[in-house]
């Protein structure tokens, strides 16, 4: 999800703390923040200057920019001139620390073999990404953010202000996870870490302490191009380049309106991002199972069939996702993807459900049945 929407950033107060540091040398800073970045329960926590991102990263930035490739999502572009310069965000930003949560729940194989995530395979149930099955990732890492943060500042006593993000905040969080030694950007475009896999939430604070930066990563996809062929649409027409626009996870969330009608037959049964690309990633045999967010797992989501959700008023489709991902989504674009999934089935079964979804006073839910009673008709 290297798109996902930037997280109202943790902007704490102005602190006056006026005792100096009490957290020793650099090194010494690094090794009590890491430590308790993982008693928070996060799984990896690195560190960088606050330097700008390199430029290629940023030249590649703009190119997909200016290429329409990020299709609506137009905050992306908006966020440009913080994403050149941390010190925008963050005047005196001395240094980022970069952590990582991951997300593979006990239930799931690395690599995509585990129950409701690879599509397809279960007749009658959407597949949702898998970081969508979990209680909503802004609210389960931001808490534990603020902790740090507020450890950070206390700790440091010089600290006058943290601001933190989930995913994309107008930080280039990937080029600082890279520049961090937390992991590498693969032809996916995803983080991948050597030591658990692509299965993890990235999150940053800039800090103005200065703290002693890890060693870079580079890049170890060698040879392999699983990821590009194994994605249905296209969407990854050449290494480390994403077209959000084919991308399924973008057409089943971002995406406001009607679903080019040429991808629809290729989106099989995702309903709600997908996984696809990371699935096949041989990295992933280091992916470790998530203690941290287990107790979070929302197993309903992934256990509804396409008839449960299609059938969901408002009210119904509100309660099921309340704290979930999908909440923000919204039902009208949520069913538009039901409404998909059914068809690419070709089962007549659905037909009943979809003739009444057909008269739907949403138009973007009528029009999107009325294309699968079309794609079933055509079976
Ligand atoms: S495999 Fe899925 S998530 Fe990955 S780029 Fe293709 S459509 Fe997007
Ligand atoms: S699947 Fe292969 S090419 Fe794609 S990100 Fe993983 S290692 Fe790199």
């Amino acid at each position: 999800m290297p798109w996902q929407q930037p997280f109202t950033n943790g902007t704490k107060g102005m602190t006056s703390m006026s005792s100096p540091s009490h957290a020793g040398s650099p090194t010494d800073l690094k090794k009590t923040i890491r430590d308790k970045a993982l008693e928070l329960g996060f799984s990896d926590c690195r560190f960088t200057t606050a330097d700008p991102p390199e430029d290629g990263h940023l030249a590649a930035l703009d190119q997909w920019l200016s290429d329409g490739s990020h299709g609506e999502m137009n905050w992306i572009a908006r966020g440009r001139a913080k994403r050149r310069d941390p010190q925008l965000i963050l005047p005196g930003a001395q240094s980022a620390i970069v952590l990582s949560l991951n997300y593979l729940h006990p239930s799931q194989s690395a690599n995509g073999s585990g129950p409701g995530i690879s599509p397809d395979r279960q007749h009658g149930q959407g597949v949702v990404a898998r970081y969508a099955q979990y209680r909503d990732y802004h609210e389960v890492i931001g808490a534990r953010l603020k902790d740090l943060s507020a450890f950070l500042d206390a700790l440091t006593g010089v600290q006058s202000r943290s601001l933190w993000y989930v995913d994309t905040g107008p930080v280039l969080e990937r080029s600082f996870a890279h520049r961090a030694g937390m992991g590498f950007v693969g032809k996916h475009t995803n983080l991948i870490s050597r030591t658990q896999g692509n299965w993890i939430f990235l999150a940053e604070i800039l800090t103005k302490a200065v703290i002693e930066a890890d060693i870079p990563e580079k890049n170890r996809c060698g040879s392999c191009r699983r990821c590009l062929d194994a994605c249905p649409t296209g969407a990854l027409p050449k290494p480390f380049y994403l077209d959000a626009r084919r991308c399924i996870s973008y057409l089943t969330i971002e995406h406001r309106g009607s679903i080019p009608e040429e991808l629809r037959p290729l989106m099989g049964q995702r309903i709600f991002g997908c996984d696809d690309c990371l699935e096949v990633c041989p990295w992933n045999r280091f992916a470790r199972q998530s203690r941290t967010l287990a107790d979070f797992f929302r197993s309903d989501i992934q256990s509804r069939t396409l008839s449960d959700w299609l059938a969901m008023d408002d009210t119904g489709f509100r309660a099921a996702t309340r704290g979930t991902p999908l909440f923000r989504t919204k039902r009208s674009r949520f069913l538009r993807n039901v409404c998909v999934a059914m068809g690419n089935t070709r089962d007549p079964g659905y037909l009943g459900a979809l003739e009444k979804a057909a008269r739907n006073e949403d138009d973007l839910i009528s029009e999107h049945a009325r294309w699968a009673i079309s794609a079933i008709a055509g079976a």
